[in-house]
C-alpha cells in the first residue's frame, strides 16, 4: 500500500510567478521523460519481477519518482500562481488575459486547469502510457531504465538552463541528481546478472553476430570499434551483404494445388498486356506543361468537336 508524507522530498522556493516557465516544467510532469513516466515504468516492471532484491529496489525508485512527481507538480503550480488567483477572482479583464497568452501554452494550465499542473507535457500532449516500455526481461528493462535516467537528466539540465530563478535551479539540480543515482543503482543491478548479454534465452546465429555490414556506401565510410578489431569481420562489398542462407534470396512458400491454381488465376487476371502503348485521360485532356504526350490532333480535342 502507499502511506502519503506531506513534506515534499524537496523543498520548493520559486521566486516568482512565471507561467511560461511553468509550461516548460510540464515537460518532467506529463512528458515522455518525465516523473509519472518514471514511477510507472518501474512500478510496472516491479510487480512482476521474480527476484526479491530488484522488486525492492523497483518499488523503492518508483515510489521516489512519485515524490519527484510532487516535486516538479508544485514547481508547476507555483509558477502559475499568480495569474491562477487574478482569473478565479476576475481582475482586470485585459490585462489577466494579455498575461496568460503571453505564457506561450500557458493557457493550457492556467485556463484549462485553473494554474494547475496539467498532466501533459511542454507541447500540450496528453501524457500517454505508451512511454512505458516494460517488457518483462530484466536484462532489457534495466537497459532501457539506464536510458530513460539519462534522458530525464539531460531533460533537466535544460530546464536548469533556462530559468534564472535559484530556486527553481536549485530544485531541478536536486531532481537531477536523484536521476544520476538511479541510474547508478540500474548499472549495478544489470551487471549482477550474468550473463547479462544478449538479453534474453536463446543464444544468437555465430554466422551472423559478429558480421558488420558496411549497407551505407559512398563517401563518409568510417571504421571505429564498432566494425573493427578481432571481433569483428567487416563485409564492405554491398553485393556481399545479402546472406543468401543456402538459397536464390528469393521469398518461397508451399501452397496445394488447388492455391497455386487460384494464385496463377489471380496473376493471369492482372497481369500487363505486352506491346500496346495504351490512349490515356492524360493524353486526352493535356494542355501547355503537360510533358510528351500523344499527338491527337485538333479534331479529337474535347471542346473542339
Ligand atoms: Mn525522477
Ligand atoms: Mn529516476
Amino acid at each position: 500500500m502507499f502511506i502519503h508524507n506531506k513534506r515534499l522530498m524537496y523543498t520548493v522556493r520559486v521566486s516568482e510567478p512565471n507561467p511560461r516557465l511553468a509550461s516548460l516544467m510540464l515537460e518532467q510532469f506529463g512528458g515522455p521523460q518525465g516523473e509519472l513516466a518514471a514511477a510507472m515504468r518501474y512500478f510496472t516492471q516491479a510487480l512482476a519481477e521474480s527476484c526479491p532484491k530488484r522488486k525492492d529496489m523497483l518499488l523503492d525508485i518508483a515510489t521516489e519518482e512519485l515524490s519527484h512527481l510532487e516535486v516538479i507538480g508544485s514547481i508547476v503550480v507555483m509558477l502559475n500562481k499568480g495569474v491562477n488567483a487574478r482569473m478565479a477572482e476576475g481582475a482586470e479583464e485585459g490585462e489577466l488575459l494579455r498575461d496568460v497568452f503571453s505564457g506561450g501554452e500557458s493557457h493550457t494550465t492556467s485556463l484549462l486547469y485553473g494554474g494547475g499542473a496539467a498532466l501533459m507535457n511542454s507541447g500540450g500532449a496528453p501524457w500517454s502510457a505508451a512511454y512505458v516500455d516494460t517488457i518483462g526481461e530484466p536484462t532489457a528493462d534495466l537497459r532501457s531504465n539506464i536510458a530513460a535516467e539519462s534522458r530525464a537528466k539531460i531533460i533537466y539540465e535544460r530546464l536548469i538552463n533556462v530559468t534564472d530563478d535559484p530556486g527553481v535551479k536549485d530544485t531541478l539540480g536536486f531532481l537531477m541528481t536523484r536521476e544520476i543515482a538511479h541510474q547508478k543503482s540500474f548499472e549495478k543491478a544489470l551487471y549482477a546478472i550474468e550473463p547479462n548479454f544478449p538479453s534474453g534465452k536463446l543464444p544468437g546465429d555465430p554466422e551472423y553476430t559478429d558480421k558488420y555490414f558496411n549497407m551505407s556506401s559512398g563517401k563518409g565510410d568510417e571504421r571505429g570499434p564498432w566494425n573493427e578489431g578481432e571481433q569483428w569481420e567487416y563485409i564492405a562489398d554491398p553485393m556481399a551483404q545479402s546472406t543468401g542462407n543456402g538459397g536464390d534470396g528469393d521469398a518461397m512458400v508451399r501452397l496445394s494445388e488447388a492455391e497455386v491454381a487460384l494464385a496463377r488465376k489471380a496473376a493471369m487476371r492482372t497481369a500487363g498486356r505486352e506491346g500496346v502503348d495504351p490512349l490515356t485521360g492524360a493524353d486526352l485532356g493535356a494542355g501547355p506543361g503537360a510533358g510528351s504526350t500523344k499527338n491527337l490532333g485538333a479534331a479529337a480535342k474535347i471542346g473542339s468537336r
